[in-house]
């Protein structure tokens, strides 16, 4: 008998693998950090031995689902100011100004443990909306956060929007410091955030570039019609040069939103692109028709979520770009849980394809495991379930009310999976969590710390109104525009926007 750590046995194994194998009767074998036999659970019983045997009997066995874009931040402000039209500066404003280095601790292990829970073990996650890298103290808190929970973080921060220097505020012991702060010291921030984190925790803990957008003088929320475009900006040139120097200095990759204009307009100078099999770029809303053959010839990936329902996804596919499913989480719509992202994915894409043959449920999960791996470098490593890769498995309970009958396994995970079916997940080889235990976090006690530092800053930047709307509006049909964000006080405040 060979030894090993783990055996998972008596599932269905969904395993991704090259040929798409699933295995009715199937067993997983752990050792180490990895996963060292997939087959028959026979085979499985008759080969190895373990100190730690799971029965799977009414579960699917697969690999951890995979989210290659989400946000650090959101899980504090989703709720908050969220029925107005500025959610978006409005959360930005917080997070430069009212959150200090606790902030993004508590809310990376909150929502690490969302992840966990939702079966998701790796996550791309954005510090703040755009990204905040006045410091490295907001990454390596996030960082800090999900370590303890243990899933894999791809931290992701850089450069925010023109026009520089960035206001930002620090808050020690209750006092805000202000600073500005120049495009170059959010660079040797970034240095530092990547030097620190990429490759560490035995791989746990990843660190990519991520700009904003992939060119600044274009709207970084939405598409620029192509009639509008005129000329690269030295910015724009001088922001691509520098994270193209970065990510080749440390070897690591490049993340960032990317819309409709500006693949274009990169194209002006194809040596500083921010494009190539190296880079993911989220979004992809309203592409023409030549941004998506320029896209697909850089070899780069595009991330989507569900709601951006103006990303071309039926023809980047056809040009052979490798679109993948995120969730931009947690502050929209699907929060973080991949299994309503993929269900939501499949439905929007279909109707805006007007085309109900199109996206087989199986090209949907590929697009939440297997090809998101590829899509943030990582297929090597993880997306399936095969021996030498890490050893990220999640079970799902299909004994279900909401499962059953059980016909075609993938069908019925994508038309009505949740995350919340997810009751076991191995994670680098260890069970983190085991029949949605999770003995390593008191969920009670974050849970607690969440709500108190959440009330805290939205104390600090006089949010509490638009945290609990009063009066409540039971009966209305449209929000009243007293409720609207003052965006004024936030220009006064030092806000940008
Ligand atoms: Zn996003």
């Amino acid at each position: 008998m060979i030894s090993a750590d783990l055996i998972l046995k008596g599932g269905i194994v969904i395993t991704m693998d090259g040929s798409r194998r699933i295995l009715q009767d199937g067993a997983v074998v752990v050792t180490g950090n990895s996963i060292t036999f997939v087959g028959d659970t026979a085979e499985a019983m008759a080969r190895y031995e373990a100190p730690r045997v799971l029965d799977c009997s009414g579960h699917v066995i697969m690999p951890g689902l995979i989210d290659a874009h989400g946000h650090g931040g959101h899980s504090f402000t989703r709720f908050v100011v969220k029925e107005t039209n500025n959610w978006m500066p409005a959360m930005t404003h917080m997070y430069q100004h009212y959150v200090d280095d606790e902030f993004w601790y508590v809310e990376g292990k909150l929502q690490a443990m969302q992840r966990l829970r939702a079966g998701v073990t790796t996550g791309v996650c954005v510090m703040g909306s755009q990204p905040r890298c006045d410091t490295a103290g907001p990454a390596l808190a996030n960082a800090k956060g999900y370590a303890e929970v243990g899933i894999r973080d791809i931290v992701c921060t850089g450069p925010q929007h023109v026009p520089w220097p960035h206001n930002f505020s620090r808050w020690e012991n209750g006092k805000r410091i202000r600073k500005a702060v120049t495009f170059e010291e959010v660079c040797e921030s970034l240095e530092e955030v990547i030097s620190t984190l990429n490759h560490t925790n035995d791989e746990k803990t990843l660190a990519y570039v991520t700009p904003f957008g992939m060119v600044t003088s274009l709207n970084p929320s939405g598409a620029t019609p192509l009639s509008e475009l005129t000329q690269l900006t030295d910015h724009d040139i001088r922001q691509a040069q520098e994270m193209r120097r970065i990510a080749d200095k440390y070897h690591t990759r490049i993340h960032t939103d990317c819309f409709g204009g500006m693949v274009k307009l990169a194209s002006q100078r194809p040596d500083c692109m921010l494009l190539g099999p190296d880079v993911h770029l989220q979004h992809c809303t309203n592409l023409a028709d030549e941004e998506i053959e320029i896209f697909a010839r850089s070899g780069a990936h595009a991330g989507v979520a569900p709601y951006w329902s103006n990303a071309p996804v039926e023809k980047m596919l056809a040009a052979g770009i490798n679109v993948v499913i995120t969730t931009d989480g947690p502050g929209d719509n699907c929060d973080m849980d991949m299994f309503m992202a993929m269900r939501m994915f499949a439905i929007n894409y279909r109707r805006d394809a007007d085309n109900s043959y199109f996206l087989p449920y199986e090209k949907v999960l590929e697009m939440g495991t297997i090809n998101a791996a590829k899509a943030i470098g990582l297929d090597h490593m993880i997306g399936s379930l095969e021996p030498g890769k890490r050893a990220d498995i999640i079970t799902v309970d299909v004994t279900t009310p909401r499962l059953s009958p059980l016909y075609n396994v993938v069908h019925a995970l994508i038309l009505s999976g949740l995350g919340s079916d997810v009751d076991n997940v191995v994670m680098n080889g260890q069970l983190l969590m085991e029949n949605r235990k999770v003995p390593h976090v008191d969920l009670k006690a974050l849970c607690a710390k969440a709500q108190e530092v959440s009330d805290e800053v939205n104390a600090r930047i006089g949010f509490e109104k638009f945290a609990d709307r009063k009066p409540a509006l039971w009966g209305k049909n449209y929000i009243p525009d007293e409720e609207l964000f003052d965006l004024e006080w936030q220009r006064r405040d030092g806000g940008h926007y």
